[in-house]
């Protein structure tokens, strides 16, 4: 828009425009006329280099003159010459063009006041009606004093920017520029600006100071808006957020998006906000147009989220997932520093029982005790996690050596094994601990947590309450107790586990009532291995289920094939109870069979019962009702509790071959077994005892009046083959007899 030119010498008139300056016939400005001489007079010499040289003078202005006019008739704004008077000297296409209601009256020597008061008179200007001499009066003062730049709207809705200035002469050089297009967008701009819902700012690119807010701003901050305009974006915004302010420019440069900063508003109420902006021209003056997207609630929202995937809801300890994070971190700050890191896992001992005999809800008041008094004895850097149900894990960074992180598993078991009050009771529960060190027994997460799970699993092995250090053995011992679930698993699939048979005996008589069913699994290279060792195995993976109901189907089949008076008996693991469906696996068993249910009798130890969960009593009672005899097996072992003889009314109880191995020749055995044999005659409950090796053991065992019997005595448990050749001998002896 700085537009300047001078106009020097004489204006010659030009032919070749239509709005051109000069209607007057070769005619210069100052009046002179150059006409051809008549005739040549002595002097005329002088008269003709004269008249050359005027000319030449003319021709040259011409020239002069015709530059100027192509230089102002290819700018695309508006220009005209006025002279010190304010007439009309010369104008271009385009000014005529953007006066077109008043282009009739340009005309070199005119005034401009007089063509401006013709146009106001046709209604040319619409800011001029009602106040036309007013209006005028500034139009001229603003020629008069030239140099500030305005606008002026024309009828036709156009927007012109005039600015003048002074010409060397006195005169005027104005300029027009036809700015509707920038005021329509100025206009929707604004009309955005102001009525967008987001809080918007415009803030000096350079002091940040606010020069313009929305509605929605001055509502959402609370600010008055003339406090908001007294006020930089370094008052509302929040320096902590490092590098907010740095941003700005380069936000402004990148069409900044969504970075997030932190406002103050006017209650001095903090907020997440994210930020969009962008550069913006304002008056000459670098600015920024920021919108601000109040995103507090989506950031506490998240916030929340991220902290319920990390953390357990009911101890608000750190989840299995953080606890890992938290290892990846201090292990790879031990790689650099060195120092050691302790792992502990921490199993509580018997919580199933407190949460069986108390109930739920104070099984999770006391985790939640638990989690406390293990947060409280922790040091600033330790962590603490519950990795699930009774399970915890303490991460112990810069743990010096066995020694001391055993002082302080020592102290944890100590804290956790102190009495809780819950719901006015008093409530114990013991602490198992396993350790694992880094880096000696792992350098990465998942090792340190299995060998400290292995370790925690030797303490809980070697009697609960205890803490012990990972070995390296126990992850041989480990391995080969994978190996061998992975061999049960394949040897279950292919039925390679075998179905024995030990005859139970009628003491009196001598013949054989019954057999119970004893699973064997021949192993390719370990030979037959007994159940307590596979049956543990298949009960800790779940495989028990599988496992049972195969030996119930198998010793059902078989038990067919033996004489209608002999009973079949068949061990139940708990975790049949606790995992599986006993009685659909009974009745399937005795439908595919085709066995009467009378025939069966299942043998349960304590440990069934030790779940107290009613619905073990109930499928009890319901596969009674089925005619299936239930048996406590390997009685006067365990709890020993009465009371469980009381919890269900059991058609046999098996006395436990240790009490039965020194029965000639301790006393105290002696007493124990003639207590179960009357508690079973008062109870009408039959008395079968284990284990007879010995004639002793059997003679006195007869003379106490015990019922039956089973033992190495009588036989070893057998495969059905040989089983079969047994009772056939029984029987053809029985008929001889
Ligand atoms: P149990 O039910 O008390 O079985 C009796 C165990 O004593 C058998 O051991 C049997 O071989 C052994 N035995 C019998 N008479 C004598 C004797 O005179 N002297 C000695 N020293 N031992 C004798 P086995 O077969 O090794 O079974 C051990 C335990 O494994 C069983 O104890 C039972 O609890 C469990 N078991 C066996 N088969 C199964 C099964 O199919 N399912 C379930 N859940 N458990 C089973
Ligand atoms: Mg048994
Ligand atoms: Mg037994």
């Amino acid at each position: 828009l700085h537009f300047e030119l001078r106009i020097q010498g004489p204006q010659p008139r030009r032919d070749k425009s239509a709005c051109s300056w000069d209607d007057r016939p070769r005619q210069h400005r100052s009046g002179e006329q150059f006409a051809p001489p008549a005739r040549m007079h002595p002097d005329s010499r002088a008269l003709v280099d004269a008249r050359a040289e005027a000319e030449a003078a003319i021709a040259k202005s011409h020239a002069a003159d015709t530059r100027l006019r192509d230089a102002i008739d290819i700018l695309p704004q508006g220009v005209v010459f006025l002279d010190a008077e304010g007439r009309y000297i010369l104008w271009n296409q385009q000014y005529a063009d953007i006066y077109k209601g008043s282009a009739d009256l340009f005309k070199v020597g005119r005034r401009l006041e007089e063509t401006l008061r013709i146009g106001v008179e046709r209604g040319n200007y619409p800011a001029a009606v009602g106040r036309e001499d007013e209006w005028i009066a500034e139009r001229l003062a603003h020629l008069s004093n030239p140099g500030q730049r305005h606008e002026q709207w024309l009828s036709d809705g156009r927007c012109i920017l005039i600015e003048e200035q002074r010409t060397s002469d006195g005169g005027r050089i104005g300029l027009r520029i036809d700015i509707t297009e920038m005021k329509a967008r100025e206009a929707s701009f604004r009309l955005l600006f102001d009525a967008n819902p987001v809080p918007m700012f415009v803030c000096g690119r350079n002091d940040r100071a606010i020069l313009d807010v929305n509605d929605a701003a001055v509502e959402h901050y609370g600010y008055a808006r003339e406090q908001m305009l007294a006020m930089s974006l370094s008052d509302i915004q929040q320096c902590s957020e490092g590098g907010a302010f740095d941003s700005l420019d380069r936000q402004a440069s990148d069409h900044g998006a969504g970075r997030t900063w932190k406002h103050r508003k006017s209650d001095g109420g903090l907020i997440d906000v994210a930020i969009y902006s962008r550069a913006l021209a304002r008056e000459d003056a670098a600015a920024v147009l920021i919108a601000a997207i109040d995103i507090t609630e989506r950031k506490q929202a998240e916030a929340r989220v991220a902290h319920m995937a990390h953390h357990d809801a009911l101890t608000g300890l750190p989840n299995r997932v953080l606890l890992r994070q938290h290892m990846g971190d201090k292990l790879q700050r031990m790689r650099r520093t060195g120092a050691g890191i302790a792992t502990l896992v921490i199993d509580l001992d018997n919580f199933k029982s407190v949460n069986d005999t108390l109930g739920h809800p104070c099984g999770d008041e006391l985790l939640q005790k638990v989690a406390e008094r293990i947060r409280a004895a922790l040091r600033e850097d330790d962590v603490a996690a519950r990795l699930g149900g009774d399970e915890f894990a303490v991460l112990v960074p810069g743990a010096g050596g066995p020694q001391e992180v055993g002082a302080f598993a020592e102290g944890l078991i100590g804290v956790i094994g102190k009495p809780y009050e819950i719901n006015g009771q008093q409530v114990l529960v013991g602490a198992s601990i396993g350790i694992a060190l880094a880096p000696g027994d792992g350098d990465d997460a998942d090792r340190l947590l299995k060998n400290a799970d292995m370790a925690l699993y030797r303490a809980k092995a070697d009697g609960k309450g205890a803490f012990r250090f990972f070995e390296a053995e126990m992850d041989a011992r480990v391995q080969a107790r994978r190996r061998l679930e992975v061999d049960l698993r394949r040897a279950l699939a292919n039925g390679e586990l075998q179905v024995h048979y030990q005859p139970v005996v009628e003491l009196a008589t001598g013949r054989i009532s019954g057999m119970e069913a004893l699973l064997r699994w021949p192993h390719a290279e370990r030979g037959l291995i007994p159940p307590s060792e596979f049956v543990p195995v298949a009960e800790e993976t779940g495989l028990i289920t599988a496992l049972g109901t195969y030996v119930l189907r198998r010793a059902c089949l078989d038990a067919t094939r033996w004489p209608a008076h002999l009973k079949l008996a068949v061990n139940m693991s708990p975790l049949q109870f606790r995992l599986g469906s006993p009685f659909a696996a009974v009745s399937g068993a005795l439908k595919e069979s085709g066995l009467p249910p009378q025939r069966l009798e299942l043998e349960i130890t304590e440990a069934v019962l030790l779940e107290k969960v009613d619905h073990v009593i109930t499928s009890l009672h319901a596969l009674r009702a089925l005619g299936v005899g239930i048996s406590m097996d390997d009685f006067g072992t365990g709890y020993s509790s009465l009371s469980y003889l009381r919890s269900f009314p059991f058609d046999r109880i098996k006395i436990d071959r240790s009490f039965v191995r020194d029965l000639a020749t301790n006393r105290d055995s002696q007493a124990i077994v003639r207590a179960i044999l009357t508690l079973g005659s008062s109870l009408g409950i039959t008395i079968t005892a284990e284990g007879i090796e010995t004639e002793a053991e059997l003679a006195w065992l007869r003379a106490e009046g015990c019922a039956e019997g089973q033992g190495y005595l009588f036989g070893r448990a057998q495969p059905q083959a040989e089983t079969l050749v047994l009772l056939a001998a029984e029987s053809m002896l029985h008929v001889a007899a």
